[in-house]
Formats: C-alpha cells, sequence, structure tokens
C-alpha cells in the first residue's frame, strides 16, 4: 500500500472518531484532498484509493495538473474544489475548469464567476468565505455581511451557493479550535434559518485542516480540507 492510501485510512479513522465523539453520524463529513503543491502522480495515488475530491489553492498550477490527471485511467471522475483566494483575472479560468469554489468574498467574483460558467457544465458550487477571528491579512467577509453576500450570490443564475468556508488562524490547542469553528457553524445555521430563495441547498460549512479536523468536525464541519495528513509536508514553494 502507498503511503497516500495510508495516510488516507487514518484520516478518514480520525474522521469517524472525531464523528463518533460529537454524536454525528458516520459519513456526514465529507474529506477534501487538498493537492496543491504535489504533482499529478500524488492525485493519482489518492484517486486510486478512492479519493474523488481535491482542493487546490493555486489556479494556474491546478488547471495544469488537472490535464494530465485527466489522462490517466481513474475508477471514477474527479472533482475539484478551488479552496484558493480567486483575483478577477482567473475567474474564468475557475469557471470553465472547478466543480466548487469556496472562497467567495465579493459579490464582484461571484457575478464572474456567474457570467463565465460555461453553458456545457452544471452551476459551478459556491461557499462564501467568512473571515470570523479578524485574522488582518485573510480574505473572506466580515460575519455580519456574510448574509447579504449569500442573498445577492444566490440570485445569480449559473452558480449555486451552498454553504460557508473558513480558515482560522491557527491555534494549538483544542479549545481555542472549537470557539473559532462554533462561531462559524452559528452563523452558518443563522443563514440556513433565513430561508432566502436561492439557499434552498445552503447545507455544506467547509472548515477543518489537518491539524484541526477534530474540533471543526466537534463543531459541526461537513467538509474538512486535509493537505499534509494525506500528502505529506508540503517542501516546495508553489508556482503561482
Ligand atoms: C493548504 C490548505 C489546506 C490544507 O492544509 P493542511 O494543513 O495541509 O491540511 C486547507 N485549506 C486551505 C484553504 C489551504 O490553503
Amino acid at each position: 500500500m502507498t503511503t497516500i492510501s495510508n495516510n488516507l485510512q487514518r484520516v478518514h479513522a480520525l474522521i469517524a472518531g472525531a464523528c463518533e465523539q460529537a454524536g454525528r453520524p458516520a459519513g456526514s463529513v465529507h474529506l477534501l484532498a487538498v493537492s496543491k503543491t504535489f504533482g499529478p502522480d500524488a492525485v493519482q495515488a489518492a484517486a486510486l484509493a478512492g479519493q474523488r475530491s481535491f482542493g487546490e489553492n493555486y489556479i494556474q498550477e491546478a488547471v495544469e495538473k488537472m490535464a494530465v490527471v485527466a489522462e490517466f485511467e481513474l475508477p471514477h471522475r474527479l472533482e475539484w474544489h478551488c479552496i484558493g483566494p480567486i483575483q478577477s483575472n482567473k475567474t474564468r479560468l475557475v469557471a470553465e475548469h472547478f466543480d466548487w469554489a469556496h472562497t467567495v468574498d465579493r459579490l464582484r467574483i461571484a457575478q464572474r464567476l456567474s457570467d463565465q460558467r460555461p453553458e456545457s457544465l452544471p452551476p459551478l458550487q459556491v461557499c462564501i468565505q467568512v473571515n470570523l477571528d479578524g485574522g488582518a491579512n485573510k480574505s473572506g467577509v466580515a460575519p455580519d455581511e456574510a448574509l447579504e453576500l449569500a442573498r445577492e450570490a444566490a440570485g445569480l443564475p449559473r452558480i449555486l451557493v451552498r454553504g460557508l468556508m473558513s480558515i482560522p488562524e491557527p491555534a494549538a490547542d483544542f479549545e481555542s479550535q472549537l470557539q473559532v469553528h462554533q462561531r462559524a457553524k452559528r452563523l452558518f445555521d443563522d443563514i440556513a434559518a433565513q430561508q432566502v430563495k436561492g439557499l434552498e441547498r445552503f447545507d455544506t460549512l467547509s472548515m477543518g485542516m489537518t491539524d484541526d479536523l477534530a474540533a471543526a468536525v466537534q463543531a459541526g464541519s461537513t467538509m474538512v480540507r486535509v493537505g499534509s495528513g494525506i500528502f505529506g509536508r508540503r517542501h516546495y514553494p508553489a508556482a503561482r
């Protein structure tokens, strides 16, 4: 068995354990494998071990990787999630190549993604990125602006708003991690409870990475984004 497939098994076991601890059904948390900086072979190994959903930060790097991966014989179709910052000049690549974008934090980006989404593809699934801890140099809308952005984005024809995404500042201890994740969960529940038209499928809370996965699941994450826990340490600087 490859290291990657071993790691995947271990991460699935961690998620299952965290679900059990939280009294949540097994299988209520989706695993996104974050393959940024790793090559097509790493994606292939994970896919052969059963992984379907992949997260990428650097859009150009991702699109090149997808083209190579598309030539491999794989047991299933892969789903690609953009989890990195999206500048205006990159929206077309995201709209044309990805299935999901987690990092929508302003209406202008949502509009461009909707306008540029090809008719031949289903609507792009998006999450609104929220900045819950005021991390200064981080993207994401302020919590009190998230509902308005979700409402406006929900009116766009070629994107489907699926939920919220959060990247808290790293915290070493479980309790601090849990507190920020619980704030995200409360905001998520608040928005879901508003019954906004176009938010009927607002069901995804994208949070938790290798080091705060258990706290995120405890708080109610439905999608964890795990990179180093699956692929190992990232060694080389990413090409942008
Ligand atoms: C890199 C990255 C991850 C994965 O981080 P690990 O600590 O390697 O699990 C998850 N989410 C985002 C937004 C990232 O940039």
